[in-house]
């Protein structure tokens, strides 16, 4: 299996260079060359076999040669061995053909921790092989960030940066960024917002000299080997609702575009998925750009769904080369217009993002109004993020189409919004109780390449 990249200029890669690469050197995505179809016997055969099992059979002929079987078995089993509930990813009933997918039973209670733990091993795993060190620098609006550390924390041939946004991150996100002590941990708080933390970031993969003196490696959204790994519970959730033989629709709280990208390329893979509907918080561009085609960045404004406080979402790029008909070079050229404020998706684009992309957008009272609901009509408690995806999903679903709404924190992650909203405040699981009594090590860092790069290197241990 190669890997191409979506602006067409980089070179191409096997599975393992472009997960250790994460960003092409042409500035585009790597994306694979072909998508493995499976058969609707294959998908029906997956019904009643462990997320493990699932686990293998979806991703194996995305590998290639990077790992034998028995290797890459072994990863998906350390992989999900430190979540908090067997089904690793188990649905739960809202109301009449409406379920919560819980995606947050991981190690940092996000569903980042689904690909960010696989990733881990893949990573130790390749390095150990092949010798080599990395350097992780990732960026995050708060989840992410948790999960690479949690992910990589104690790893020899791996050192890991994280940039987050000053002050914009909630404590437990902060928290568990900032209290583990293992020396190949680095938690940067940057002054800006996330864009421009993710912005910091794509300068470094860019700054070619750095990204090869440090062995630069990214695990943000754009790694394609997560992107991968989030396509799993699509598959288990869908066939314990009957696929390949019913369809179903699936509402995603989105920000990067990286888990309903996951759920697209789950379609493309044979998945009878009728709709994916991408779910905003204040913050709609893509329902915007869904909408009328204008992708137009006009500033963050923050929420009570933080990891969604996006302007400049880098998944939708991948979603934009298959709608331009894999064409790198129309891709490139809206990306540079991007930079000069904006572009429009072409007619015949927007129409093929549109056969299969619904979207919504849920405002700040909407979000409590949902948390407050659902929590008297099912006694579920949401997590903000979770609830704009409920109220969307609400809101578009058809009767006939089971709707799975993809439940992507725990509501203890963000205790403040959610007791806010509900008068109830959630506490976090036994395992991680004693987050707000350990000591927490972060550098505060000026919005400033040059600095952050001396910091890395200084760093540094690989
Ligand atoms: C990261 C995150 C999202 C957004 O996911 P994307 O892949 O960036 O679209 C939504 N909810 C939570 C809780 C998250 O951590």
């Amino acid at each position: 299996m190669k890997y191409i990249s979506t602006r067409g200029k980089a070179p191409e890669l096997t599975f393992e260079d472009a997960m250790l690469t994460g960003l092409a050197r042409d500035g585009g995505l790597y994306v694979p060359a072909e998508i493995p179809v499976m058969s609707a016997e294959d998908i029906r055969a997956l019904g009643g076999l462990s997320y493990e099992e699932t686990a293998f059979r979806v991703m194996w002929p995305y590998l290639g040669e990077t790992f034998t079987e028995d290797e890459f078995r072994a990863c998906i089993a350390r992989a999900y061995t430190g979540f908090g509930h067997a089904a690793r990813a188990p649905m739960v009933q809202l109301e009449p053909n409406h379920f919560l997918l819980e995606l947050f039973h991981g190690p940092t209670l996000a569903f980042k921790d689904f690909a960010m733990q696989l990733i881990g091993q893949l990573f130790q795993t390749a390095l150990q092989k092949n010798g080599r060190k990395v350097t992780i620098v990732g960026a995050t609006s708060g989840d992410t960030g948790s999960a690479a550390i949690e992910a990589f924390r104690g790893l020899d041939n791996v050192d890991v940066f994280i940039l987050f946004p000053h002050g914009r991150v909630s404590e437990v996100q902060r928290r568990q960024m900032t209290t583990p002590a293992d020396k190949n941990v680095h938690a940067l708080a940057m002054d800006g917002d996330f864009d421009d933390c993710q912005a910091r970031v794509k300068d470094m993969f860019n700054h070619f000299d750095f990204r090869d003196d440090v062995g630069l490696a990214g695990v943000n959204s754009i790694n394609w080997a997560r992107v991968l790994a989030q396509v799993v519970y699509y598959f288990t959730a869908a066939v314990s609702l009957g696929a390949p033989d019913r369809k179903v629709s699936f509402t995603v709280p989105t920000g990067n575009f990286g888990d309903i990208f996951a759920g697209y390329i789950a379609r493309r893979m044979g998945l009878p998925i009728d709709k994916l509907i991408v779910a905003t918080n204040q913050n709609d561009i893509l329902h915007r750009c869904l909408s009328t085609g204008e992708y137009r960045p006009d500033g963050v404004t923050p929420s009570i769904s933080p990891s969604m406080d996006i302007q400049v979402s880098s998944n939708f790029e991948r979603a934009l080369f298959d709608a331009l008909g894999r064409d790198g070079a129309a891709v490139s050229q809206l990306m540079d217009e991007m930079k000069a404020g904006g572009f429009t998706v072409p007619q015949g684009g927007l129409q093929h993002l549109q056969e299969l992309f619904l979207s919504g957008r849920c405002s700040e009272d909407e979000t409590r109004e949902t948390i407050r609901d659902m929590l008297a009509q099912t006694g579920e408690l949401l997590c903000p993020h979770t609830a704009v995806a409920v109220k969307v999903a609400r809101e578009l679903r058809v009767a006939d189409v089971p709707m799975v709404s993809l439940a992507t924190a725990h509501p203890a992650k963000f205790p403040d919004a959610v007791e806010a909203a509900s008068g109830v405040r959630p506490g976090l699981p036994p395992r991680m109780a004693d987050l707000f009594d350990r000591e927490e090590r972060v550098t505060r860092v000026a919005n400033d390449l040059d600095q952050i790069e001396a910091l890395i290197r200084e760093r540094r241990s690989a």
